[in-house]
């Protein structure tokens, strides 16, 4: 009897558990391309392109293989658009003994497919997702109990448990963490190392074309993509970055440079999202390059942590808190996203510069999406759900799973503390501290008030006197709310006043300096398109 597979498109892993007794002489495998998974927020072009060319080349290499393929094509005629439809159709082309997948990493679609069995009247078999770390058990047990989730005790755990840069049961080189040494500023000279990118080749660009004719009003563009779409390429982008990136990954891992949205970054997180590599290996190969002298231990630790650690422990979070979590707000945001955040037509800078690599690449590293998108998201006391759309949309490598608790949790501070033990909230000296982007900006970020004046600036302290009542007590922002102790409540006002007047012609103006400045305008975003 057919068994009928499915092989969803972040599922595209040889080990995939729904594979694993795979009988190609009986049993199907359906890949299906829907619309309604395309547009439940309106992906990023390059994402689609990235995900169903995956899926188009994942399906060739079944077929060399021997395996019998279902696969619906987008634009196939008989296509219902959604994922529960096409199930029905598949069942009754195939009329399998059972239906067998691999969890889905989303829980909406996990909550479609409780509903499959009744709906087919056929089993329907869902295995764990076993491409990870730590099960879904496994973090519950390591959250059971403690109040606040601090990443690093679970990176720790993690740690000891998988044997990753540890040397008789200690940490390699003594320190669990290198932080410290990964928060340089980028010397002015450097030239980051050209990314290994790849050409869009024949099944890619037939997906190009049906996703510019049919979702031509989604955000970004395609000209400059480059993801791997294959094992193969996603193993040569590794390789290209343990050799030209992993050694400086460290060293300038908070950085910003204008003009140069990848630095030393892995650009793996789209490839490692939907299974073309696996996270053992990665870290593995890192953790090869130090013990081959070609990479440091303050960079190799890092990086390890980012997959081992954050990556692991977002997927807990998320499933331990799902379906209530997409609902946060713990500090009670409302505002609309500003339109800038679609058209990067602002003239602050730093803004313009990660809204510019999103549009061009899909891409940004994470300290533009945390201190500079999410952060003026913070201060602005934009609507969580709005931001966390926002982000869901807009990045190759954005899925539910990873993409919500990093905006919740770590960007907006929507949990209320669950994730992070202070809200990421900074003034532009942190942004220009970490970058070169304010020398070339309409604002000044040395001015606190005034038109010319940095608007993270004043921004930043009227969140922290808005949202006294609830995180004046957090020890970790005892200095900045001792200094507003000191303040006279005209001066508090004035800064409250020159902030709700800001965000008040927000849209219409884009965030440029109030009339009558002459401030340079930075270009919009629309014109690197
Ligand atoms: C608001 C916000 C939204 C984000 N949305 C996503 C998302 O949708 N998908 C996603 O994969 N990551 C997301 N991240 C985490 C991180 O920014 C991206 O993983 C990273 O920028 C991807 O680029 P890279 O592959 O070059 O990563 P590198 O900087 O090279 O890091 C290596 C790998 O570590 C993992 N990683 C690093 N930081 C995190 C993190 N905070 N959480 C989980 N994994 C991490 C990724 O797999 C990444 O590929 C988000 C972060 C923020 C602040
Ligand atoms: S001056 Fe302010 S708005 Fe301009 S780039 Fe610097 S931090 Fe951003």
């Amino acid at each position: 009897m057919t068994v009928l597979r499915l092989v969803m498109g972040d599922q595209l892993s040889d080990n995939l558990t729904a594979l694993t007794d795979l009988d190609p002489a009986h049993d199907v495998v359906l890949m299906m391309e829907v619309e309604t998974e395309n547009t439940y927020v309106r992906h990023h072009k390059q994402k689609i392109v990235l995900v169903l060319s995956a899926m188009r080349h994942f399906a060739a290499s079944l077929r060399a293989r021997g395996v019998t393929v279902d696969y619906v094509k987008l634009d196939a005629p008989e296509n219902t658009a959604s994922f529960t439809s096409e199930i029905l159709r598949a069942v009754a082309r195939h009329r399998p003994s059972r239906i067998v997948l691999t969890e889905p990493s989303e829980w909406r679609v996990r909550a479609l497919v409780e509903g499959w069995e009744a709906l087919t009247d056929t089993p329907v078999e869902v295995r764990a997702d076993l491409r990870f770390f730590a099960a879904h058990e496994r973090f519950a047990a390591w959250a059971a109990g403690r109040r606040g989730w601090r990443m690093e005790h679970f990176y720790r755990e993690m740690r000891r448990e998988h044997g990753l840069l540890m040397e008789d049961g200690q940490p390699a080189g003594g320190e669990w963490n290198y932080d410290q040494e990964n928060r340089k500023r980028l010397p002015a000279r450097t030239t980051p190392p050209t990314r290994r990118r790849f050409a869009p080749d024949a099944i890619t660009r037939e997906v190009m074309a049906l996703v510019e004719s049919r979702f031509a009003d989604h955000f970004g563009g395609l000209e400059d993509f480059g993801w791997p779409v294959t094992r193969a390429q996603a193993l040569e982008a590794l390789d290209d970055f343990i050799v030209h990136g992993l050694p400086s990954f460290g060293d300038y891992q908070d950085a910003m440079k204008a003009g140069a949205p990848f630095l030393f970054h892995s650009l793996l997180a789209p490839a490692l999202n939907i299974g073309l590599l696996s996270p053992r290996e990665i870290c593995e190969a890192a953790e090869g390059a130090w013990r081959s002298g070609a990479a440091p231990l303050n960079a190799v630790e890092g990086f390890v942590r980012q997959i081992l650690g954050w990556r692991e422990y977002v997927r807990g979070v998320y499933w331990t808190l799902m379906p209530e979590y997409a609902d946060s707000n713990a500090l009670q945001a409302t505002r609309a996203l500003p339109a800038f955040y679609w058209t990067g037509d602002t003239a602050m800078r730093c803004l313009c510069e990660a809204i510019g690599s999103t549009a061009r690449y899909a891409y940004s590293h994470h300290i533009q999406r945390l201190m500079v998108t999410g952060n003026f998201a913070l201060l602005a006391g934009v609507a969580p759900r709005e931001i966390e759309r926002w982000y869901l949309a807009v990045y190759a490598d954005a899925f539910e799973w990873v993409e919500m608790p990093n905006t919740l949790g770590m960007a907006v501070f929507a949990d209320g503390g669950q994730m992070a033990s202070k809200p990421y909230a900074a003034s532009g000296a942190y942004i220009d501290r970490m970058s070169d982007f304010c020398s070339g900006c309409a604002y000044d970020v040395k001015q606190k008030t005034g038109p010319k004046a940095c608007p993270f600036n004043y921004l930043y302290w009227a969140f922290l006197i808005r949202q006294e009542e609830g995180l004046s007590g957090n020890p970790r922002l005892a200095m900045p709310y001792r200094t507003l102790t000191g303040w006279a409540p005209e001066r508090r006002a004035a800064i409250l006043a020159e902030a709700d007047a800001f965000l008040d012609r927000l849209d219409e103006s884009g965030g440029r300096p109030s009339e009558g400045d002459d401030g340079r305008l930075m270009d919009p975003v629309r014109e690197l398109l």
